[in-house]
């Protein structure tokens, strides 16, 4: 049994609808279906969600939304009419209007109502039976999932025959409805082929998988056939957002593959994401996906003797401890160390944490570099195999990028470097370039 999840934009209307009614009837494994809240149709359209927290916030300082609740509601029963769906969303919809202007309908509940009426919507369009996420997904107080009592809940329910799940919410031990970060409902799909052990779990969206480069930067950049987990992982790290964060976790612990596809070009085989590919699909690609992020701040110390020294890194890194900054990389030499981190994560603390730096290490030189970006080349295929490098730094070199730190781990699973903001798109073609085309 496949688990498929669809995305805001292939919920949008119902020629959208259409496509999914196809996808599912193409295989019939796919029987358990996630939805998201009708998203934009085209460029300057609204998202549902975003309407629904517009919404909110309207009544929250007591001014009239009814004209958004308006736009939200007409969405939904023209996605019906044209579908000439039988469902009574009407009495549904003032239903929740008068609690709204009662102030009884809390932000979390709201927003969830879109991906709820799509999911009515979707199952009564399939024939498929409705099972609500709030009768499932259970929250402990502290906002994480109760996986256990989630997972038994849901293979409760599911007898094999088609079932739709809205997305994005589940319930707390008081009762309450609560909805995941943004995008949350690529975790109840996960969640979803967790509990009830799917083969597969779909995630369908508007590109056709995980693009090897930032299409904004390289021109018509190819899909990753195959990727790892962790390649995954050090990819969107270092940038690349294709997946809600927390969608890795529950199918990787139960050994399921994630299927990234492509709801408008149903055919192409999108990105298969798994612990482990046996055999190599494109053994001459050594790279996975090049990627990264700008704005980084470099701070570097110097002292001579400071490599003899015991315990001068942890003082270094208990600085940045104490004033809760996560680091990112600390490249080192013999006698001297630099601190790598997102220059927003410093805003406001750099100045106090230098004058500490200087007072209890006393070094001899300190220093701070900003408008830096780091770029990481991610293949799991890099392991074991000399010269990668050495052709990474001779295309940058030949492209007259200057690298100011490098990074690679003895995984070997990537290459990650530091060069100034401004050869930042430079360095991601170049690669792309010389590895890819
Ligand atoms: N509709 C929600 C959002 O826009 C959740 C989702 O689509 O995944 O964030």
């Amino acid at each position: 049994m496949k688990v498929v999840k669809f995305g805001g934009s292939s919920m949008a209307d119902a020629g959208q609808y259409r496509k999914i009614r196809e996808i599912l009837m193409a295989d019939p494994e796919r029987r358990v279906v996630v939805v998201s809240a009708a998203g934009k149709r085209f460029s300057g359209d609204h998202k549902i969600t975003d309407l629904l927290y517009l919404c909110h916030a309207h009544t929250q300082y007591g001014v009239d939304c009814s004209n958004i609740f308006e736009m939200i509601r007409s969405r939904y029963l023209e996605i019906r009419d044209e579908l000439g769906i039988k469902l009574d969303l009407e009495s549904e919809f003032s239903a929740l209007k008068s609690g709204l202007d009662r102030k009884m309908v809390s932000q979390d509940e709201l927003a969830s109502r879109g991906e709820y009426f799509s999911a009515k919507l979707m199952a009564a369009f399939l024939g498929f039976q409705f099972v609500d996420a709030a009768d499932w997904i259970r929250f402990k107080f502290d906002g994480s999932v109760d996986q256990e009592a989630s997972y038994a809940l849901l293979k409760d329910r599911y007898k094999d025959f088609g079932i739709v799940i809205p997305g994005f919410y589940g319930m707390m031990p008081d009762g309450k409805i609560r909805t995941f970060t943004r995008g949350g409902s690529d975790i109840t799909g996960a969640l979803a082929a967790a509990a009830l052990d799917a083969d597969v779990y779909e995630n369908w969206t508007d590109v056709s998988g995980i693009l090897m480069a930032d299409p904004r930067i390289v021109d018509d950049p190819q899909t990753i056939p195959q990727v790892t987990y962790d390649e995954l992982r050090e990819l969107s790290y270092s940038g690349a957002q294709v997946l809600h964060e927390g969608t890795i976790f529950p199918v990787r612990e139960k050994n399921i593959p994630l299927n990234i596809r492509n709801t408008n070009a149903p055919n192409d085989p999108g990105t298969m994401i798994k612990e482990a590919f046996d055999g190599d699909s494109d053994p001459d690609r050594f790279i996975t996906g090049i990627t990264g992020k700008k704005d980084f701040s470099v701070i570097s110390l110097s002292k001579r003797g400071l490599s003899g020294q015991v315990g001068y890194l942890r003082k270094v890194l208990s600085i940045f401890e104490r004033h809760n900054v996560s680091i990112d990389y600390v490249p080192n030499g013999i006698d001297n160390v630099s601190v790598v981190m997102p220059t927003e994560a410093v805003s406001s603390s750099l100045y106090t944490i230098m004058a500490e730096i200087q007072k209890e290490l006393e070094p001899d030189s300190l220093t701070v570099h900003d408008q830096i970006a780091v770029v990481a080349a991610v293949g799991r295929k890099m392991a074991f195999r000399p010269g990668i490098s050495g052709k990474i730094f001779a295309t940058l070199g030949e492209a007259g990028v200057n690298i100011r730190m490098i990074n690679q781990g003895p995984d070997e699973l990537n290459i990650i470097f530091g060069v100034d903001n401004k050869d930042f798109k430079t360095a991601i073609r170049v690669l792309y370039d010389s590895f890819v085309k």
